[in-house]
């Protein structure tokens, strides 16, 4: 956490650049859900620290592993996935949805699975690894959503198809599966016009998101990182913080006293 007199003397800057800013985007990774109680990936208590019944969780997600082992896999996500709903968006959520509302924020691409962006209010949310929200037959693409999957993973059953009865995947982008190219396009042209980019939570590994930023400083962007870890990006940005419930809380303030302005297509 950033002492008392440097994060006043950090924020003060932040809030000048979020209220000059007209095309500010923000990303964000594992690490702000950590505040609701998800674990992130790759910090200390993060998620790909310890196996599952002797996998890593990197195998359990990866295309090849699910398409030979999709009982393994529902049984390791009824423990993790399957919970999700169950966890509440937190103040750096709420934050983002608020600026959002306002006129502040162009869009908020997130790498996180875990659907508390939306369920907090923000709308111009983009989900690059897909969320557990949604599924689809592997078959023949029938729909089916999160509650009738979670009943049926619940009874420790494979969820099947109605339909053709071949297995039902999560819109999630597993490991050997490539991002949705629209999503990426959006990405791509949000970034390259961004005048301010914040982000929040993010080890910036794991490609294609970790590159994102790279469009915004090639247009000279004024870059913001909040990370408690170093990352590859921090001798490029503006301003580094390293606590997300410290700035989330001055920025859900910030936000509230915000006067609305026309919103930002
Ligand atoms: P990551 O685990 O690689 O990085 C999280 C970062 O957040 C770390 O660098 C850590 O230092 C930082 N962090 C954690 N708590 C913090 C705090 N309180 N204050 C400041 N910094 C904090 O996550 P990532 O970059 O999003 O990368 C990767 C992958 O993880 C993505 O593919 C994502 O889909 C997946 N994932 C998603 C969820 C989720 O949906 N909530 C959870 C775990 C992993």
């Amino acid at each position: 956490m950033d002492k008392p007199a440097l994060f006043e003397k950090k924020f003060a800057t932040l809030k000048g650049m979020i209220k000059g800013s007209r095309q500010m985007v923000v990303l964000t990774g594992a690490g702000i859900s950590t505040l609701s109680g998800i674990p992130d990936f790759r910090s200390a208590k993060g998620v790909y620290t310890k196996k599952w019944n002797e996998i890593s969780v990197e195998r359990l997600l990866s295309i090849g592993y699910f398409e030979q082992h999709p009982e393994v896999f529902y049984a390791w996500a009824k423990e993790y996935w399957y919970r999700l709903d169950t966890f509440e968006p937190n103040v750096v959520h709420r934050a983002l949805a608020l600026l959002e509302q306002k006129g502040y924020i162009r869009g908020v691409f997130t790498q996180n699975i875990d659907m508390l962006h939306k369920k907090a209010g923000s709308k111009k949310c983009y989900e690059l690894h897909g969320s557990a929200e949604h599924h689809h037959c592997t078959m023949c693409n029938a729909y089916y959503p999160y509650e009738q999957m979670k009943a049926i993973v619940l009874k420790d059953e494979v969820p099947r198809c109605r339909e053709c009865n071949a297995v039902i995947k999560p819109d999630i982008v597993f490991y050997g599966e490539n991002l949705d190219r629209n999503l990426l396009s959006i990405a791509y042209e949000m970034f390259s016009h961004a005048d301010l980019v914040l982000v929040l939570g993010s080890s910036l590994l794991v490609q294609p998101a970790a590159n994102l930023p790279s469009y915004a400083l090639q247009n000279s962007a004024p870059l913001v990182i909040v990370n408690a870890q170093k990352t590859s990006y921090d001798s490029s940005a503006t301003l580094l913080f390293s606590d997300l419930q410290q700035l989330g809380e001055a920025l859900e303030l910030y936000a509230q006293g915000l006067e609305a302005r026309k919103v930002l297509l």
